[in-house]
């Protein structure tokens, strides 16, 4: 079985450090800031502990995934790896450093992967000999419950080396697709409507927060409303994300940040970690004006531009279809992949919409994509 090594210990690396040992690889797990290795180790313990409560696991078993791990704070630990995921702060240099250094340590067949949920993987890439070696391999939060993984060939990634890293992550039992090395992947790209089209309704007057999360929960079937999502993910982390894509685009204004959400991130209503955010946790969570009328309004417009998300990046060739749809129903639950849900209300409705939202408010980001327009002509669905 081969060896792997996760660089940085923190929520990510040592989720996925988590996993690898679960499916019995010797894990090397590394991080060279104070006491972030004593609190990965007690991290994993605590959610092993946990799984051992619930039976999911038996204590021997747990002894022996703790076993597998060599919690180390020397790099030169992972020399024996044969698959290296980086997951250490998101900083382009940063990781460029310890990208050249990792290559330098392991054997030349050795795949080197990054965990960025931003960055470009051709620059990380260009910071190794053999960047045929690297790849994006991105999980999402928590790694070890949530299913999917997007794996992000850069322009310098071999075949082999694709093939090798989908083989791996297959193995363990996650659902991989794959991505174009574009701003946001998949998920974080064709989600940001969600969030960006809720508060903009928000922002309008429509409706309030409580209102706008009922709409998309109680009439679309998503688990989380928008406003409760972003509370739970946190204002500072979804604006970051947000405001990275934005730039990414080159300030396209489908994915124009707002002022709602900065000033949130500016007065420190970071959400449920700082017990306020859209909603106040230590009062009671206002009641929705539980009006369908209303709420088809609102769930229509925000799906009808997630729709346009999901359609543009199938347009430009960002993933497949059925990968398009996969990751937004195993990345972030939502009830039905969306270009499947765009055939089942009608692709033409969906354009009649967008086209609505365009000449009312003359703005670009309601733009629709030229491929809906394009199936509406030929009277085409998606599956
Ligand atoms: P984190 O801050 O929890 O952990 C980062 C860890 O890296 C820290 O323990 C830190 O000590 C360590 N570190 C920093 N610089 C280092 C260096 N030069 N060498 C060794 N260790 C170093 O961050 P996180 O949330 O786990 O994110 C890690 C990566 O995963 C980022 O690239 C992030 O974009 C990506 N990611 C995060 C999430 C998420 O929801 N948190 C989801 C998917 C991907």
């Amino acid at each position: 079985m081969i060896k792997v090594s996760v660089i940085g210990a923190g929520t990510m690396g040592a989720g996925i450090a988590q996993i690898a040992a679960t499916q019995g690889h010797e894990v090397c797990l590394y991080d060279n800031y104070n006491g972030a290795i004593e609190n990965a180790n007690k991290k994993i313990k605590k959610v092993l502990n946990r799984l051992v409560e619930k039976e999911r696991i038996t204590n021997k078993e747990k002894e022996k995934i703790i076993e597998r791990i060599n919690f180390s704070k020397e790099l030169n630990d992972i020399k024996e790896s044969h698959f290296v995921i980086e997951a250490i702060i998101e900083d382009l240099n940063i990781k460029k450093d310890i990208f050249s250094k990792i290559e330098k340590i392991v054997d030349k067949n050795c795949i080197i992967s990054s965990n960025t949920s931003s960055l470009s993987i051709a620059s990380i890439a260009s910071s190794c000999i053999h960047a045929e070696r690297v790849v994006g391999i991105h999980f999402f939060n928590p790694a070890p419950l949530m299913p999917l993984v997007e794996i992000i060939p850069a322009l310098q990634t071999s075949d082999n080396t694709l093939n090798q890293a989908k083989e791996i992550v297959d193995g363990w039992k996650k659902i991989s697709v794959i991505a174009k090395d574009t701003p946001g992947f998949i998920v974080n790209r064709v989600a940001r409507p969600f969030y960006g089209e809720a508060i903009r309704i928000y922002e309008e007057g429509i409706a309030d927060f409580a209102t706008i999360d009922w709409s998309m929960k109680e009439i679309g079937g998503f688990k989380m409303g928008p406003f409760e999502l972003m509370d739970y993910i946190g204002n500072d982390v979804n604006y970051i994300v947000t405001e990275t894509v934005f730039k990414s685009f080159y300030f396209d204004p489908r994915y124009k940040p707002s002022f709602t959400q900065k000033r949130m991130m500016e007065a420190g209503y970071l959400g449920r970690k700082a017990g306020k955010g859209y909603y106040d946790y230590n009062t009671d969570i206002p009641k929705a004006i539980e009006n369908r009328d209303l709420g088809k309004l609102i769930l229509w417009r925000i799906l009808a531009m997630l729709i346009n998300e999901a359609a543009d990046a199938l347009f430009l060739n960002i993933a497949t279809k059925e990968d398009i749809d996969l990751a937004m129903t195993k990345g972030v639950n939502y009830p039905k992949g969306l270009l499947a849900w765009a055939d089942e209300i009608g692709i033409e409705n969906v354009l009649k919409q967008l086209e609505e939202l365009q000449n009312e408010y003359c703005e670009d980001r309601y733009r629709p994509s030229p491929l809906l327009r394009r199936m509406v002509k030929k009277n085409k669905t998606f599956y």
